[in-house]
């Protein structure tokens, strides 16, 4: 991905002459510089900006450098919003409005006008909070001192959540098969997620895809079997098996790199030519960071590479989820997560085994997957579904646990969570809320990271926390029924 960089814009004007104004440049540059060394991504001072002119100009720029991947502004005095209007009816990248001050202390002794005309982001930030509300702009406001950890961290989260939409926006799907037959939830309008969130989703024949596997040599299998013995424990030695996935994953990246894809989706009624259904070879390919959909997903795939990119270091600990089975055992209620084979190993709570076992469905070879468990840790499940003229972000937090039982003989990849605000009540409302059976599961990103980005994408966001009850959400989803079809 390309280097990524947020732009600081601060708003000023020239009643104060300019001394002030050469101050609060020079404190601008500072405060992003220092912002820049603990944030995830640089901060760079633009402007000090007292015109509508400066203001329309330095959002042209932003809108068009493909680097740019938001805005944050400050208003250290009043910047009457009247001149930010043109420039933010023209804005087109993510918004937050910074509401902080230079200095943390009010000095006892040095406090006078001039200290007060540097200082006064205080009622500056009102009139600055008031265009955005006027405007009906989509914004993140924080509020805090620059210099503190908890507010730079929120920054920071925000940063991610805005590069999640730059992702967003130039994502490209490589379908490999339509989706599962007669299947509801895994569909949607393609046309629609293109020109509301930028995903590009297209097919390509599995017979291509064969072509490319036959043409990969022995040595590029060698490489990459060299990279599965560093990361992974062969509980196998049936090699061919193993190579045949490497032979997979190779293909399809060769593909997806070919075409700029970094998110894929398959279907084991559609394997036309392929002797096992890609495991191993999706299961590597996520841990590089490519979203997956499994029977077709390509939502979720979508979804997935998007809250990699949004991760910790470019591919944080999410996986491509399915909800397989429940324990209902009383006050040890548990959901076990899994798939069938394609459990991201970004997620593992240590080194995952290669085995071989058969595989029920899809009538070929028994393919080679990553067998492991997935580690303890707080964290959220999210699902996309498409409601007919307008797509619904589905978040619910949940508790990742070791899995209370060894289970020998699931040959696949697991997770077992309890949710919010129970495993039951959480399920009522899922289903309420017509949550699909995939999700991306996240450690690493957060409820309201995704609340932010969906927010950033003019989509609607339901998230089903500790305080959610069936009534409430029942309410809560007939309000937003209405309010997005007066939208
Ligand atoms: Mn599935």
């Amino acid at each position: 991905m390309k280097k990524m960089e947020f732009w600081f814009v601060v708003g000023s004007q020239f009643l104060y002459g300019p001394e002030v104004l050469d101050t609060v440049a020079a404190r601008a540059a500072e405060m992003a510089e220092t912002l820049s060394k603990v944030l995830p991504y640089p901060l760079v001072y633009k402007v000090t900006a007292k015109t509508n002119q400066e203001i329309a100009n330095v959002v042209k720029e932003a809108n068009y450098d493909g680097s740019c991947a938001g805005i944050i502004t400050w208003c250290h005095t009043f910047s009457p919003s009247k001149m930010w209007i043109n420039g933010f009816a023209n804005l087109q990248k993510p918004y937050c409005h910074f509401a902080t001050q230079y200095n943390r202390e009010i000095p006892n002794e040095e406090i006078d006008m001039d200290f007060m005309n540097l200082n006064q982001a205080a009622h500056g930030d009102r009139e600055h909070g008031f265009i955005a509300a006027r405007l009906r702009m989509s914004r993140k406001v924080i509020a805090g001192y620059w210099q503190d950890g908890d507010v730079q961290k929120r920054i920071g989260d925000w940063m991610k959540a805005a590069v999640g939409v730059a992702v967003s926006k130039e994502l490209k799907v490589m379908r490999f098969g339509d989706n599962m037959r007669e299947v509801a939830v895994t569909e949607g309008d393609k046309v629609e997620v293109q020109a509301k969130l930028g995903w590009q989703v297209n097919t390509w024949p599995v017979g291509d895809l064969v072509a490319v596997m036959d043409a990969v040599t022995e040595e590029e299998i060698d490489k990459l079997m060299e990279t599965y013995r560093a990361s992974y424990d062969f509980a196998t030695g049936d090699m061919e098996t193993v190579r045949y996935q490497a032979r997979e994953e190779i293909a399809m990246k060769k593909m997806m790199d070919a075409e700029g894809c970094m998110a894929f989706s398959n279907t084991f009624q559609d394997l036309h030519g392929m002797k096992q259904l890609p495991g191993l070879a999706s299961q590597h390919l996520m841990a590089q960071g490519y979203g997956y959909g499994g029977e077709g997903d390509w939502k979720v795939s979508a979804m997935t590479a998007i809250m990699k990119a949004m991760g910790e270091g470019g591919n944080g600990a999410s996986a491509f989820m399915e909800d397989y089975t429940y324990h209902l055992v009383k006050g040890q209620e548990y959901s076990l997560g899994a798939h069938m084979l394609e459990v991201c190993p970004s997620v593992a709570a240590g080194r995952p085994r290669i085995e071989v076992h058969p595989l029920g469905i899809g009538g070929r070879e028994d393919p080679a997957r990553l067998v492991f468990e997935g580690k303890e840790g707080d964290a959220i499940v999210v699902s996309l579904v498409d409601m007919g003229g307008r797509l619904r972000l589905i978040c619910q937090d949940i508790h990742c646990v070791k899995p209370i039982l060894p289970m020998p003989n699931l040959p696949v990849a697991r997770v077992m969570w309890q949710a919010e605000p129970s495993l039951t009540t959480g399920v009522e409302c899922w289903i309420t809320a017509g949550g699909a059976h995939h999700t991306v599961l996240s450690y690493d990103v957060t409820a309201e990271q995704m609340k932010d980005w969906a927010n950033m994408m003019d989509i609607e966001f339901v998230h089903i926390t500790k305080d959610t009850t069936v009534e409430s959400l029942e309410n809560d989803l007939f309000l937003a029924d209405l309010a997005w079809k007066l939208k």
